[in-house]
């Protein structure tokens, strides 16, 4: 195995860091340094390095800018009440990034490489890991194509880049459900694209829509398939969840769903505490027969800002679905309290979830 040498250039001009009290927008506030690696054909992954944050220089020409070629990740450390600094399943999130790598021609880094550097720049970094309930160090690692060309093909050059934001509770005021407009225009992706992998160019594609949901007082948008608009994919950037007659329902990743790693978390959670767990196609149609019927018990989103977001009601056209009794479902509930519980390291996980910065 061979370690990444980095070096490390410290900042003269270190920022205050955000007191307890201070309000944190997310992904508003920068720590002093960030962690750069650079790609060249024929040399591989060089020059890891932590240095001061601050502006890149790049080529108007580089790919990045005109095709695309992008893709990033995102997780969390956090403050146990010990003042141990957890990450959770951060090798999770190595995995899906080389995925998303392969699937944009971006070469591979290696595992523990990536492990290295996510421990490297969070320890330099780790008094900005605030500590209040619900608070975190939001890490998020990225890759730019930067060669300097305008012609059509996978870059030569990348440059891998970890950037650290604090940032505080998604609920400041606890769990609180939320209203989701069913979109039957656009879609976010279609299988054979790059519904699975993270990258910015999904985004993108969402912003549309997006829009749209603000435009009518919705927050979030529900995803349908891309080839038939029926199927349930994804809201937001969250994957979903239901609870139906006492079976918990999460739609298969298809290849236009993205892996969540709080979604894996939740089906491995929910099959230890005996629920049936379903991983399989859910129409649009099926969750308003079963709302009609009154057996659409709960409806959660997951992912790692919000860990769990519970859906109150939803709307698609004219009609309007309440959830449950339009609160919060007990089950949503206990996967909220159980993985912020394991983050914290406050409830034991299963072996392996919580990697803590030593
Ligand atoms: C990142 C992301 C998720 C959630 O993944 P987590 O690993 O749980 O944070 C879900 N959907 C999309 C589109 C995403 O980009």
């Amino acid at each position: 195995m061979t370690l990444l040498n980095i070096r490390v250039e410290k900042t003269e001009t270190p920022k205050p860091i955000p007191g307890e009290e201070d309000p944190l927008v997310f992904g508003t506030i920068f720590t002093d340094h960030m962690f750069v690696m650079d790609y060249e054909e024929g040399k591989g992954w060089i020059d890891a390095r932590i240095v001061p944050y601050a502006p890149l220089s790049l080529e108007p020409s580089a790919m990045v800018f005109h095709y695309g070629q992008e893709m990033f990740e995102g997780l969390k450390a956090y403050k146990g009440k010990d003042g141990r600094i957890l990450l959770f399943r951060p090798d999770e999130n190595i995995k899906r990034a080389n995925h998303t790598n392969e699937r944009i021609c971006i070469p591979e880094i290696p595992e523990e490489d990536f492990m290295q550097a996510i421990k490297a720049i969070v320890k330099m970094e780790r008094l900005w890991v605030p500590s209040r309930e619900g608070t975190s160090l939001y890490i998020r690692p990225f890759i730019i194509a930067t060669d300097p060309f305008l012609g059509v093909r996978p870059s030569h050059t990348y440059k891998f880049l970890i950037i650290l934001s604090p940032v505080g509770a998604y609920y400041p005021e606890g769990l609180n459900p939320v209203k989701i407009w069913i979109e039957d225009e656009y879609v976010r992706a279609v299988r054979g694209g790059l519904g699975e992998a993270k990258a910015g160019a999904n985004y993108v594609a969402s912003l549309k829509a997006q829009v749209k949901a603000h435009e009518e007082g919705y927050s979030q948008v529900l995803w349908l398939d891309g080839v038939e608009r029926k199927y349930i994919e994804e809201v937001g950037a969250m994957n979903i969840f239901f609870k139906m007659k006492g079976t918990v329902i999460t739609p298969a990743l298809n290849g236009s769903i993205l892996p969540g790693v709080t979604r894996k978390s939740c089906i491995e959670l929910c099959k230890a505490w005996g629920y049936p767990v379903e991983e399989r196609k859910v129409s649009a149609e099926e969750l308003f027969c079963a709302a009609k019927e009154g057996t659409l018990e709960e409806v959660w989103g997951t992912g790692t800002a919000a860990v769990i977001s519970p859906v109150g009601h939803l709307r698609k056209g004219d009609v309007v679905l309440q959830v449950g009794d339009g609160g919060i479902g007990s089950l949503s509930q206990k996967l909220y309290d159980t993985v912020t519980g394991i983050q914290l390291g406050k409830i034991k996980g299963p072996e392996g979830w919580v990697v803590e910065v030593e």
